[in-house]
């Protein structure tokens, strides 16, 4: 059931009996030659479009913009920043909290975006309601190891095979993940904005684009290579996802809310 497709009274009618309320969170930001900027996004959609078939559970409108400050300079990817998903979600779950609703599952598509949405849901358990954040990809590697996977690699690029074969550019499929030591030999490149000095893993937040041509980073994921995508496997990845999250969903609704 989408809220956008409900009118008012049908709002009330479903929070007599229920108060729970998935919200899809998405991106918008560069993955690599082979794939669209959508891909945070549709992914999700996917997901909760699957979930909708089988659940009695509400979806609300996508959040399609997410915070990726660190693939900005890459053309089309857009930011609102870690405070500007914090600003959005509050504003948003505040008012579905005024109207009733105290179960608020997350169904997000991209890493960036979790400082944010933790820090809602930290904010939400304190008066009264529960956030749960489902992390699609990370959920998938869970319920399937060979579905595990990085940004832009085998993993997101069967998720886009699954919502529209058309938005996977086959000519770059055979793209080689392409990093460079940017901060120079002695502290080479480790994964996403980290460096690898002696074997231990330092962070160094800074633009992806000093660090990839293409902004494909798997960063060393076995079996993540986007050549080995296939639109059965994806099929078969969102729908486990969706059966996963809408059983998790019929158990999380029934959970005693904390003290205000
Ligand atoms: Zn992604």
């Amino acid at each position: 059931m989408y809220l956008e497709r409900c009118n008012y009274l049908e709002v009330e009618a479903y929070l007599k009996e229920h108060d729970t309320i998935i919200i899809p969170i998405g991106s918008i930001e560069n993955h690599g030659k082979h794939m669209p900027l959508g891909t945070d996004t549709f992914i999700p959609n996917k997901i909760c479009s699957l979930i909708n078939e089988q659940s009695w559970c509400m979806i609300a409108p996508t959040i399609n913009y997410g915070a990726t400050d660190d693939l900005v300079g890459f053309a089309g990817t857009i930011s609102i920043g870690v405070d500007g998903m914090i600003d959005l979600l509050t504003r948003i779950t505040d008012q579905l909290y005024a109207y009733g609703f105290r179960h608020f599952v997350v169904v997000n598509g991209h890493g960036g975006n979790t400082k944010s949405i933790d820090s809602v849901g930290q904010k939400l358990s304190r008066k009264g309601a529960y956030m749960a954040i489902c992390n699609w990809w990370l959920m998938a590697g869970q319920i399937n190891p060979e579905w595990r996977g990085g940004h832009g690699g085998k993993e997101e690029a069967n998720g886009v095979l699954a919502y529209d074969p058309t938005l996977i550019k086959k000519e770059y499929l055979d793209l080689d993940e392409c990093t460079r030591n940017d901060l120079g030999k002695e502290l080479p490149y480790g994964s996403w904005s980290s460096i690898n000095y002696k074997g231990v893993s330092v962070t160094v937040p800074r633009p992806i684009k000093s660090i990839t041509d293409n902004g494909y980073l798997i960063y060393g994921i076995q079996q993540d290579y986007p050549r080995d995508c296939s639109e059965e496997m994806g099929k078969a990845m969102v729908q486990g996802v969706a059966d996963y999250i809408s059983e998790f969903i019929d158990v999380f609704a029934k959970t005693k809310l904390p003290e205000e």
